[in-house]
């Protein structure tokens, strides 16, 4: 690439302004060609387009500028500064734990968040009183109204295993939805986790965690 617009690039990659990029490029901190650039030695970050995924730890907020701690902190800081913007991909609330991902493809970021694609969110909770038997039929009846909406749950399957302990799927992801399902069963959530996003799921990786999607794994949400 010519120089004036690789310094264009690496600044929207985030590794700073465009004047510090050209004078990057001319101290020689970018080596390699084509698709094998290294800045400083290091392989360049992604190109637009990915997505990570990440198991998110319980007190960190999905907010791009809230108050206290963010989950974007658990990533470089550099990729707080790209062009275009890195996104939770919706959001779990700060005490839910588990699978987040992040994409900066506007296309794709609301093709996974519309309630359109109905791509399936598994939830492990833990509540606080026991679980009474009726709450599965009631979640799968697809009637299920919540305190000041207008429409109807579509159906969700809850497997219940154990006492307070039960795995929900839902395919849509209404404003704290999991809470307000148990709330709306006369229980109380006290532990969220987010076991499984569409194809995805944690397979291992700790928490506070991420990895990069794959080529494969991206295109198989295209
Ligand atoms: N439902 C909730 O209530 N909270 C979450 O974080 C995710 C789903």
């Amino acid at each position: 690439k010519e120089a004036r617009q690789l310094a264009k690039y690496l600044a929207h990659l985030g590794y700073g302004s465009r004047k510090e990029m050209e004078a990057a490029i001319r101290r020689g901190r970018v080596t390699g060609e084509g698709d094998d650039l290294c800045f400083d030695g290091e392989p360049l970050d992604p190109p637009p387009g990915m997505v990570i995924l990440m198991n998110k730890p319980a007190g960190f907020t999905c907010s791009r500028n809230d108050q206290g701690r963010l989950v974007y902190e658990l990533l470089p800081p550099r990729f707080m500064l790209r062009t275009p913007p890195l996104s939770s991909v919706g959001r779990l609330d700060a005490d839910t734990t588990g699978l987040l991902l992040f994409a900066d493809d506007g296309k794709l970021l609301h093709r996974l968040i519309s309630p359109k694609s109905e791509l399936p969110k598994t939830y492990e909770a833990t509540v606080a009183r026991p679980l009474e038997g009726h709450e599965a039929d009631l979640f799968a009846s697809g009637t299920l109204m919540l305190r000041g909406e207008e429409k109807p749950l579509l159906p969700a399957q809850l497997e219940v295993t154990g006492e307070r302990t039960a795995r929900l799927t839902i395919t849509e992801g209404r404003y704290h939805q999991v809470r307000r399902m148990f709330a709306a069963a006369g229980n109380h959530v006290e532990t969220l986790h987010r076991a499984a996003f569409g194809p995805f799921t944690l397979g291992g990786l700790p928490e506070g965690e991420w990895r990069l999607l794959t080529d494969e794994e991206v295109a198989s949400l295209a």
